[in-house]
């Protein structure tokens, strides 16, 4: 068997203000033809396709692999320069038995409200009714008919954080396996519900999840189904935000069945839905009583979900009262051009943080010792896409009245604890840590946190979604209260 594979994936946040370039793939994860063999040993869903493929001795045939970290709309005109390359490499010479695709699920371009159902129709239309895909989606896949429609299997994330999206990959090269095998067609049926939840809401090991994913576990056994839950990511104002339920099986009578149980189940348990959040003076209160440390969530300025990574409400108020003991990385690469002018061991004068827009508090003043200068890369070497090398570019570390200031010049996702270990900062020995994350800071720093609270802090991933402005009809979506 000749099986091509690939992946396109992005996060978009609608209110993110600036559009996602060719080059914000290139700097994160982007690999062309035989580059992809590179992912082999990820954990990844890349890691997971390669490593089954070679296990049944399929011929992979590589096409493009590119990965931007969640930011605004995708300029449309990259997004289709992308899918003609992976459409080329397809279809260039023989043509494949079978197609994995890596997506995210939750893409939107500057004139698609859904690329990834867009590119899974081109898909089919460049390789005809014989040629099965199957692809892979995230947790947070704000899933489409159009999605479900073009495909022989739609596996999605069982995890948040996610931490199997190597084993998703191997299962989509199952599928696929079972398909091209008994030459028959899967039917993916696709039940979407009216309901948007944060991300806090979401978390796969409390509930409502942990025991909706068990009972979809249960189901998959018995019935010998694929299936798969997207809460989906509330920070898009498009038409198809909302949880979908979707299930693959070549019975379609059971897959719609089963899909449609499973959303009434969950639709009925809407209102669980809900997390604790504290404002930014009670949550640096309670983290200078308590013994730490503690992980102040700041979910507001979520990177993960699209947001600058350099919010500033919660360290201006450690400040302000005082506060020692602080480890908190901060997006700035004008702070970090003073640091690395100013040399390690001298004292810098500061104005960090809040630069990329007014929605994520006010730049902070502050003189410190510059204790680290740094190329800031490192290897993840915990659970989530364990082997990924990231890029927080030029990287400082400053140290304020007894806080610890980590600046970088790029976005970085606080998934893995190489982030602070590689540049000799560990947050055991700290009274409370910032995480510019919702939930997947967990994978990274769970073990660390004594107590965690989520701060209602300023910005474009707040979990108070009641302050998104959804336009039309939208705003009539279950949008569960806080509690
Ligand atoms: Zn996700």
């Amino acid at each position: 068997m000749r099986v091509a594979v690939g992946g396109l994936m992005h996060e978009t946040n609608t209110y993110a203000r600036a559009a996602t370039t060719l080059a914000d793939f290139e700097a994160y994860q982007f690999a062309v033809g035989t580059e992809l063999f590179s992912f082999r040993g990820t954990r990844t869903e890349l890691g997971g396709f390669l490593d089954g493929c070679e296990e049944l001795g399929w011929e992979v045939v590589p096409s493009l692999y590119a990965v931007a970290l969640p930011s605004g709309l995708v300029d449309h005109g990259v997004f289709e320069a992308l899918v003609d390359r992976m459409a080329d490499a397809i279809s260039g010479g023989q043509r494949p038995d079978g197609v994995l695709l890596a997506l995210h699920g939750a893409m939107v371009t500057t004139r698609s409200t859904d690329a990834d159902g867009d590119l899974l129709a081109r898909m089919a239309a460049l390789l005809g009714p014989e040629i099965p895909v199957v692809a892979t989606v995230d947790f947070h896949a704000n899933t489409t008919d159009a999605m479900t429609d073009h495909v022989d299997g739609l596996i999605g994330y069982d995890t948040y954080p996610h931490i199997d999206m190597y084993e998703r990959g191997r299962e989509a090269v199952t599928v696929l396996a079972d398909v091209l095998r008994r030459g028959a067609r899967r039917v993916v049926a696709h039940q979407k519900l009216g309901l948007i939840t944060p991300p806090q809401a979401q978390y796969s090991d409390a509930e409502p999840l942990r025991s909706i994913m068990e009972k979809a576990h249960a189901l998959e056994t018995a019935e010998g189904l694929s299936i798969t839950v997207t809460p989906g990511f509330p920070y898009a104002d498009i038409d198809s935000l909302g949880l979908s339920v979707v299930v693959t099986s070549d019975d379609p009578l059971s897959a719609k069945q089963v899909a449609e149980t499973m959303a009434s189940d969950i639709e009925a348990r809407a209102g669980e839905f809900t997390f604790a959040t504290m404002s930014v003076a009670d949550a640096v209160d309670r983290a200078l009583r308590v013994d730490g440390p503690v992980a102040l969530v700041d979910s507001a300025d979520n990177v993960g979900g699209g947001s600058p990574g350099d919010g500033t409400a919660i360290l201006a108020e450690w400040l302000a009262r005082g506060g020692s003991g602080l480890v908190v990385s901060l997006t700035d690469a004008d702070a970090v051009q003073v640091c690395f002018q100013a040399g390690v061991g001298s004292t810098a004068k500061l104005m960090v943080g809040a630069k990329t827009d007014e929605r994520h508090g006010l730049p902070v003043e502050l003189s410190g010792s510059v204790r680290v200068l740094a190329d800031g890369r490192y290897v993840h070497r915990g659970t989530y896409a364990t082997g990924i090398t990231t890029h927080m570019g030029r990287t400082a570390v400053v140290e304020s009245q007894g806080n610890t200031i980590v600046l970088t010049e790029n976005r970085v996702m606080p998934f893995d604890s190489q982030q602070w270990l590689s540049i000799g900062i560990s947050p055991a020995y700290c009274r409370a840590f910032i995480v510019k994350s919702a939930i997947a800071w967990r994978a990274a720093y769970g073990e660390y946190a004594r107590e965690v609270v989520d701060v209602d802090a300023p910005g474009i991933c707040t979990g108070n979604l009641l302050r998104l402005r959804l336009s039309g009809d939208r705003s009539g979506m279950i949008r569960p209260k806080l509690s």
